[in-house]
């Protein structure tokens, strides 16, 4: 337990310049459409995109996830209620992001499938533990 504790503390003073991706150390916009984040310790941390907010999960599975509303990025929306649209090829050129798998988060599953029918392609899937399992 102490050492778990030691761990997380390392892991969050060795990433206080905030707008950095706490994975892959990567400059992460604050408008970023694709990002993530969560806490760690009272203290943001930040994440470029699923894939670097997916391993944290897999380290830290009780750590709340937030994510960015591809719409209104300055809005976080609960990573687990909310809806995204995946396995879309256009869909990388409009998050302004090229690390694969291309996520983007929506609100509402409406607004998920809106931007699906506009790309003509991709996935809609509720969830992050889902969208994990879709990208296992
Ligand atoms: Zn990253």
């Amino acid at each position: 337990m102490q050492a778990i504790f030691l761990l997380s503390f390392l892991f969050v003073s060795s990433n206080l310049q905030g707008s950095q991706c706490s994975i892959c150390q990567m400059e992460v916009r604050e408008t970023a459409k694709s990002s993530f984040e969560s806490v760690r310790n009272n203290s943001p941390v930040r994440f470029c995109s699923f894939s670097c907010a997916s391993r944290f999960h897999k380290k830290y599975p009780n750590a709340h996830l937030s994510a960015h509303d591809f719409e209104k990025p300055e809005t976080k929306l609960d990573a687990e209620s909310a809806f995204y649209l995946t396995k879309s090829k256009k869909l990388s050129s409009q998050l302004e992001f090229p690390m694969e798998p291309s996520v983007a988060a929506f609100n509402t599953k409406e607004a998920a499938e809106k931007k699906q029918r506009e790309l003509k392609e991709g996935t809609v899937i509720k969830g992050f533990e889902a969208l994990e399992k879709l990208h296992e």
